[in-house]
């Protein structure tokens, strides 16, 4: 087998963490999947676990509970979320995501009181800026939170939040004036713990990551303290949600590329492993081609994700390149595994087969964290 790839902005320490978090996935996620799958959701022991392996909140400073790493360490952890080949666990959104928000723009009472018990696992979180009626059209969302005294009064919906049954906290994307368009947006702080008027409508059944508890939110007279705004003025959500998404990006396209080298390395050895007409399918000329083809792919998209990531830990990471990593990448998965799934002929259609199981949780790739044609769209504009 050709040498592994190693990630030009591994150090040392952030390919331990790279081996440890590969170990967590295969051990607490992958070795239960039936489970997680049966109950639409990851148990909590899970999240503590991850917290006292050091694998949340990897590059939030230590004073706050954090790793105090860079966003390489984080990567690492996505990385081997996707080469352990399920995407269930919502690392991504807990890790990846909402703790940079507070770390960037919460005052510093918000960082002390939420920031630690997210690095232990203790608290989970969620973003909720999707609605029924504004996907990737953000703007339009319709959830208020009207001012009343030293209080918001939230109300409104949100869907296919992920972690959204479990989370004890969603940062939350509302209307503070509805009259201003995009400029009427504010991220809210939500404390969902025995909160009056919070509901989960539903756990969603989807076409893949079955362990992840993706979900519909219902907020009526949802009281949350004014303190718990995100930033120190309304109307800032729009463009903290912008300033994030590169970084975002990044987190969805640490799994495509895990996931493909997977497929790949999965797929060599049951081709080497199975007989047809005397001799290994690997020996078929097509499958060795199919399997070069499919790994030339992987290696180029790692090059190009290597390229992205030292933009990024260098802060000069464009919004175009993390666009075009998102795109190219998921895309690439879903291309790379479907071949895969070919390769290992009815077997690859059973779920009991990890090349089965991901090509169910890849599909959603190109459609979260911004849809690929809205990549495009971004890229385009650069042209
Ligand atoms: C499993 C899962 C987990 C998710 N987790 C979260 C979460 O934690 N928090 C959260 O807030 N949201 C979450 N989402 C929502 C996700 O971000 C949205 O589904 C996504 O942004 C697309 O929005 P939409 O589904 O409303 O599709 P629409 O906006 O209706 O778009 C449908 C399709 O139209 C096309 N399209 C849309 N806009 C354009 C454009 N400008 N140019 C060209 N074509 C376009 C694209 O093909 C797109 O796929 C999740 C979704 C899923 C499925």
């Amino acid at each position: 087998m050709a040498a592994k790839h190693v990630p030009s902005w591994h150090d040392d320490e952030v390919s331990a963490l790279y081996e440890l978090a590969r170990g967590f996935f295969e051990r607490e996620v992958v070795a239960h999947v039936e489970k997680w799958d049966a109950q639409r959701h990851i148990d909590r022991s899970v999240w503590l676990e991850a917290g006292k392996l050091g694998l949340l909140l990897c590059s939030v400073p230590e004073e706050y509970g954090g790793g105090g790493g860079t966003f390489a360490h984080d990567l690492a952890v996505f990385d081997a979320q996707g080469y352990a080949g399920d995407l269930s666990l919502g690392i991504g959104v807990h890790s990846g995501i909402v703790p940079h928000y507070i770390v960037k723009y919460g005052s510093e009472e918000q960082k002390r009181t939420w920031l630690p018990p997210m690095a232990t696992g203790e608290m989970l979180c969620a973003i909720g800026m999707t609605e029924a009626g504004a996907g990737s059209d953000l703007k339009a969302l319709r959830t208020t939170a009207v001012r009343s005294g030293d209080e918001y009064i939230v109300n409104g919906s949100k869907t296919f939040i992920t972690n959204g049954s479990s989370a004890d906290m969603i940062l939350l994307a509302v209307k503070t004036d509805p009259k201003a368009g995009a400029r009427g947006i504010s991220l809210l702080l939500v404390d969902l713990r025995d909160t009056p008027g919070f509901q989960v409508t539903r756990v969603l059944d989807k076409v893949g990551q079955h362990g992840a508890d993706t979900s519909e939110l219902s907020f009526t007279d949802v009281r949350v303290p004014v303190a718990n705004l995100l930033g120190p003025d309304e109307g800032k959500g729009f463009g903290q949600m912008i300033d994030q998404l590169a970084q975002e990006r990044l987190v969805v396209a640490a799994q495509a590329i895990g996931g493909m080298e997977r497929a790949v390395d999965e797929t060599v050895a049951y081709t080497k492993s199975r007989e047809a007409f005397g001799h290994s399918l690997f020996d078929f000329q097509n499958t060795a081609f199919e399997l070069a083809e499919c790994a030339t792919i992987a290696r180029t998209c790692r090059t190009f994700f290597d390229h992205c990531v030292e933009a990024h830990l260098r802060g000069e990471l464009d919004g175009t390149d993390a666009a075009m990593a998102k795109y190219w990448l998921t895309d690439q998965q879903c291309a790379v595994i479907d071949r895969c799934v070919q390769l290992h002929g009815g077997y690859g259609y059973m779920r009991e087969y990890l090349i089965a199981r991901m090509y169910e949780d890849a599909r959603v790739q190109r459609i979260y964290a911004g849809a690929n044609e809205v990549m495009k769209q971004i890229i385009g504009r650069s042209l």
